[in-house]
């Protein structure tokens, strides 16, 4: 059986950008192996993420925006964002430029198979795949299913449905991007849309929830109509496409290294952000930071402050569980973030660029007494798992 320098199973986000992270660097010529049970030809998903230079992915972006718009319980307008860039990348442009970026190296290989089991072994990390075994000195698997139960962590989802919709009136503004609007029924939970102009009669509508119970299709798009009725003048429209999609809102620990020669990536590596369920910038900086190992020491491993990444840690569990157990309105809670910090400030919040004091700083500008009893509930939780209080469902 031939040894592979790496397998990469599942090459989807996380997958191609470790592959193409690779083939940018001296590691080029290692053989690489990526294990996909679909083509990726589908434009499954769109990405959104906000970044201040240009980043690996800039001539691919779909739209890009110099601001954002924001509506809230007591603040509407538009966000300045500095330097940032609100950036929206579509997945089909992503894979196809991966695909064509990745057949200029000849040790890199794609098997479209299903994987069905990924082990570590003392020789190295081992594969089965459609019957096939296979072997490398590192496996990065981006195909683990996350099971994320456990009653002492906080564990909601991030659920979302959205239409790309083409409208009789020119009503989008190419300019103004919506990242949240909360003027929808909250019904305890968090819940807003967000709008993606494309031009001035196409725009991707998306209505997105934070709770830990999916709805219906039918409760999606009853959202989604009776929003587009209320607050778009589209003189009639038709839905050119639909993308849904589930994030984890997770605080339970993911093990990213089930083994020495097994390195989970992406959603099942626990890269996302717990408290926003962002996951494709954090995936970007993680998969270059391990390559840099790999170059560096022959080890693909992460390095972060111990005390930084607790702490940024614990503040996604308050917020989590400020949601879970609803103890204060979230339209109020992003409502004041927004308003009372710069929102440039936020986004290096959200990104953990910000400092100690500065996290501190952000703190206080939330519902004091909410976070506080959150802050001990989550302490409680760690210490008398047994005595968990089961969270309201919605
Ligand atoms: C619709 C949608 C929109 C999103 N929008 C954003 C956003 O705007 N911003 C953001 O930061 N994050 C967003 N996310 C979250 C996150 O960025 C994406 O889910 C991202 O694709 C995760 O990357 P990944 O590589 O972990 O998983 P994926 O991209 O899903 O890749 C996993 C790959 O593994 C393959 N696979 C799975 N099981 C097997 C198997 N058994 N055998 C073989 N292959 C297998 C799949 O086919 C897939 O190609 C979104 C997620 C979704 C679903």
């Amino acid at each position: 059986m031939k040894k592979y320098d790496f397998i990469i199973a599942g090459g989807g986000m996380a997958g191609l950008s470790l592959a193409y992270y690779l083939s940018l660097s001296p590691l080029r010529d290692r053989s690489i192996l990526i294990l996909d049970k679909e083509t990726k030809s589908r434009n499954d998903r769109t990405w959104c993420f906000w970044e201040d230079k240009d980043g690996p992915f800039e001539s691919i972006l779909f739209r890009k925006w110099n601001t954002v718009e924001f509506f809230g319980t007591t603040f509407n307008g538009l966000l300045d964002i500095g330097d940032y860039q609100y950036k929206m990348l579509r997945g089909i442009d992503f894979y196809a430029f991966m695909k064509n970026h990745l057949a200029q190296f000849p040790s890199i290989e794609f098997r479209q198979v299903t994987v069905n089991r990924v082990k570590d072994t003392p020789q190295g990390g081992f594969v089965i795949a459609d019957d096939e075994p296979y072997i490398a000195d590192f496996v990065f698997d981006s195909t683990h299913a996350l099971k994320l139960n456990r009653p002492e962590n906080h564990n909601l989802w991030q659920h979302f449905k959205g239409w790309t919709i083409s409208t009789e009136k020119p009503c989008f503004d190419v300019e103004k991007p919506c990242m949240m609007d909360f003027r929808v029924d909250q019904q305890g939970d968090c819940r807003f849309l967000y709008i993606l102009p494309f031009d001035e009669r196409t725009a991707l509508v998306e209505y997105t929830i934070f709770n830990n119970q999916l709805l219906s299709d039918e409760q999606y798009e009853t959202a989604l109509l009776t929003y587009i009725d209320r607050f778009v003048d589209t003189g009639g429209y038709s839905v050119q496409e639909t993308e849904f999609g589930i994030i984890p809102m997770s605080d339970e620990p993911t093990n990213e290294r089930p083994g020495k020669h097994v390195v989970r990536i992406g959603t099942a590596g626990g890269y996302t952000k717990p408290s926003t369920g962002y996951t494709f910038q954090r995936t970007q900086r993680y998969l270059q930071e391990i390559v840099q190992n790999l170059v560096a020491e022959g080890k693909p491993k992460r390095h972060k402050p111990w005390i930084r990444r607790v702490f940024k840690r614990f503040l996604d569990s308050v917020l989590l569980n400020v949601l879970e157990y609803r103890r204060h309105p979230a339209d109020d809670i992003f409502t004041r973030l927004y308003e009372r910090n710069p929102p440039v400030q936020i986004f290096r919040f959200l990104d953990e660029d910000t400092t100690f004091a500065e996290d501190l700083k952000i703190m206080t500008t939330v519902p004091l007494g909410a976070f506080t009893i959150a802050a001990l509930d989550v302490f409680r939780k760690r210490i008398f798992p047994g005595l968990v209080r089961k969270p309201p469902v919605s």
